[in-house]
């Protein structure tokens, strides 16, 4: 196929223990997934409609990496979440069916310009230029299903500088993954490659320049970031 430039390079994740790479489609995320945090947020701590945004796929790092502090936000906070990542799916998606479409799972932060949220927030706008911004979506290898199995409970955490700033357990997920899929596909044409972000617990906060967070969630991976100084 010949191209008047480059074309784009498909965006790609490690698979734990397997000479292969998972190819990234979409990538998904709920909000509001934990009541805790959605208290801090100052929103109803209740189940009710889940709300969904999305990121590029290029907004993906690699665990370990040191990425600048992003343009356009003097309040960058970070979200440690449990990430689904999706294999072949069924034509349409039920409660009993969703899960087995889910090839493995990695532990990802959804990076976000609070201070554009804020403002998006209050003026009714979308949370686009707040969550689909370059480098936004740090994430691990993705480790199989095969291997890890369905996590339903497990710690989920997220360290800056050493302090402990987030502290959960991924049983507080008001929408289960099963659930958040079966959602999803009422809204989209869901498939292999699809990565869902599941929310995030309480603590959530700002990174300055220089700053090094760790966090995981136990029984999946560990991730860990720079921001440059
Ligand atoms: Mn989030």
């Amino acid at each position: 196929m010949r191209t008047p430039f480059p074309a784009p390079t498909p965006s790609t994740i490690p698979i734990a223990n397997r000479d292969e790479v998972y190819p990234v489609h979409r990538i998904y995320a709920i909000g509001r997934n934990y009541a805790d945090h959605a208290k801090e947020m100052g929103m109803n701590p209740e189940k009710g409609t889940p709300l969904f945004f999305t990121k590029p796929a290029t907004a993906l790092v690699e665990t370990g990496a040191t990425i600048p502090y992003p343009k356009a936000t003097e309040d960058l906070h970070h979200e440690v979440e449990l990430v689904a990542a999706l294999g072949p799916c069924p034509d349409q998606f039920t409660l009993d069916n969703a899960q087995g479409a889910i090839y493995g799972y990695a532990v990802g932060i959804d990076l976000t310009r609070r201070d554009i949220q804020w403002e998006a927030k209050k003026a009714g706008l979308p949370w686009d230029q707040a969550k689909g911004f370059d480098r936004s979506a740090p994430i691990t290898s993705i480790h199989t299903a095969e291997n890890v199995g369905h996590p339903t409970q497990g710690r989920i955490w997220m360290d800056v500088n050493g302090e402990p700033r987030q502290e959960g357990n991924i049983t507080q997920m008001m929408w289960t993954i099963p659930e958040i899929i079966v959602e999803l596909d009422k809204l989209y044409d869901l498939r292999a490659g699809d990565l869902i972000f599941t929310g995030t617990p309480v603590g959530v906060g700002p990174l300055l320049p220089g700053d090094a967070v760790t966090g995981g969630v136990e029984g999946v991976d560990t991730i860990a970031l720079t921001i440059a100084p």
